[in-house]
């Protein structure tokens, strides 16, 4: 009665829904299959599929130390999950597969195969909802339709959470050794990028749990005040760890319960308001199966699709590499390629300067920041961008267009984090790095701006104009 799992983004032994069921069954074999030209297709560069590639090492050491043999395929694209998967059912006399379930189109599509495949050879499949609390379809409005809106949902998810909801999961107990033996782990073929020093980005659930636990201590009760401030480290960097399920929700959420006299919503407002962000994640997954044509290129508001955008390669060229001379947007487009990851406040910023200022099509940008985000992850990153372009979930109407030198005196007062990530500019005074005028540029290699920000931003606003609802 062999039980095989399924590992995906859920690259954890702790608190996972698959595995703990599987070993409640039987034996388990455990099997991931990397899907390079997939995750490529799917935009994923150099940064994310290292990453992947150092949490499945690290989750094989894990699964050596409970005699659970890790298998690993290469496969093209998702088309070849469905008869690789039953390869290893027929050789392993596989009583049933497991796996978490994850909610984008074409994850969505893969798994429905599988699940045929299997059900023509009789072998039974269980997914599991594991990397949120409500599963997809279960948390609606009182209409009966999925949430557009984030606070709604945010209410409606305080409201019907349950103890279940957030309880751990068995990790699975050492099994007796079976007979069937990992395989090596292949090395990574070289790809068109090289990743980032992955000493920046640790892949392993307890780097994960390291993270929680030194949020939490140090840093969770000033979240609040200090998570707009990018030069402040004051955010859990643990989106990569969610991402790929080095580190689950529910473990998040009883970290913040354990601080907080076991509350989500009341107590300590730096953990409240953290709590809230988890929902966000939480949000953009329901948003991906309630409203599936974000996941074809589409906007989530129809009308939006109209949209003139400009065609400006000069512009989005200077934006990915940080030229733009709007000193907050190119600091945080160099902290995103020398990194992986960029602070939450600017991704706003710079996504709302290619969507508005540039009037650059957001699904462009879209690409940009999965290319390079070792936290890649569709539904946050499609949620974000529609959000900052308005063709998305935004409750505010399009004309919220943040302006990036207000933004960088309120939230980068000293011009601290663009003096990091722009050294040319560190020897202006401080007030100056937020707007250098023209006379401190001459002697500076930094270019004036690419565009006027009140120009820049009625155009914007006569493009969203010209749309007919
Ligand atoms: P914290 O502030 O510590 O938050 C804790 C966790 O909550 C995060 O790790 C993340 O899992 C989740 N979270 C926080 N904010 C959001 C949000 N707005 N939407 C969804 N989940 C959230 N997040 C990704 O994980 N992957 C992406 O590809 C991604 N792309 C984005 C693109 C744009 C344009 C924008 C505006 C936001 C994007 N985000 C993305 C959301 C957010 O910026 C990051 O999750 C956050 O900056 C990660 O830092 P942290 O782990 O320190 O977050």
């Amino acid at each position: 009665n062999v039980q095989l799992v399924w590992l995906r983004s859920d690259l954890r032994t702790h608190d996972n829904s698959a595995l703990a069921a599987a070993a409640a069954k039987g034996p388990i074999v455990a099997v991931f299959l990397r899907s390079i030209k997939q995750w490529q297709a799917h935009g994923h560069g150099a940064n994310k599929i290292d990453f992947w590639a150092r949490g499945v090492a690290a989750i094989k050491a894990s699964l050596d130390g409970l005699n659970i043999p890790l298998l690993h395929r290469d496969i093209d694209t998702y088309d070849d999950a469905a008869q690789v998967l039953l390869d290893i059912a027929h050789e392993h006399k596989v009583d049933q597969l497991h796996f978490n379930l994850e909610y984008p189109l074409n994850e969505q599509r893969r798994d429905q195969a599988v699940q045929e495949a299997f059900k023509q050879q009789g072998i039974s499949v269980q997914g599991y909802h594991d990397a949120i609390a409500f599963a997809p379809g279960s948390l609606l409005t009182g209409k009966g339709d999925y949430y557009g809106v984030f606070t709604p949902f945010s209410k409606a998810w305080h409201k019907q959470i349950t103890a279940d909801q957030l309880t751990l999961r068995d990790t699975p107990k050492v099994q007796s050794p079976l007979a069937i033996e990992s395989d090596p782990l292949p090395t990574l073929p070289a790809l068109d990028e090289e990743p980032v020093d992955g000493r920046l980005w640790l892949a392993s659930e307890s780097a994960a749990s390291d993270n929680l636990e030194r949020f939490l201590r140090f840093r969770g009760r000033h979240y609040k005040a200090q998570r707009d401030l990018p030069k402040v480290r004051g955010t859990s960097e643990l989106s990569p760890y969610l991402a790929l399920g080095m580190i689950s929700y529910r473990q998040c959420l009883q970290a913040v319960m354990s601080e907080n006299g076991g509350h989500l919503a009341d107590g300590d407002a730096g953990l409240t308001t953290w709590v809230n962000e988890l929902v966000w994640r939480e949000f953009y997954q329901h948003v991906v199966v309630g409203f599936p044509q974000v996941c074809r290129y589409q906007p989530f508001q129809a009308h939006t699709q109209q949209l003139k955008w400009r065609n400006d390669d000069e512009g989005f060229k200077a934006w990915c590499e940080g030229r733009t001379g709007y000193p907050l947007v190119d600091a945080a487009m160099r902290q995103l390629v020398a990194t992986g990851w960029m602070h939450n406040r600017l991704r706003m910023v710079t996504a709302m300067f290619l969507s508005k200022h540039l009037l650059i099509d957001w699904r462009r940008g879209e690409a940009f920041f999965m290319r390079h985000l070792v936290d890649g992850e569709f539904c946050a990153n499609n949620g974000g961008w529609q959000w900052a372009a308005s063709t998305g979930t935004d409750a505010a109407p399009y004309f919220r267009i943040f302006n990036p030198t207000t933004q960088s005196t309120r939230f980068d007062a000293e011009g601290e984090f663009i003096a990091h990530w722009l050294p040319v500019l560190e020897s202006l005074p401080a007030k100056a790095r937020h707007a250098p005028p023209q006379d401190m540029l001459n002697p500076i290699d930094y270019p004036a701006p690419i565009v006027d920000h009140k120009t820049a931003r009625l155009r914007a606003l006569d493009a969203f104009k010209a749309l007919s609802k």
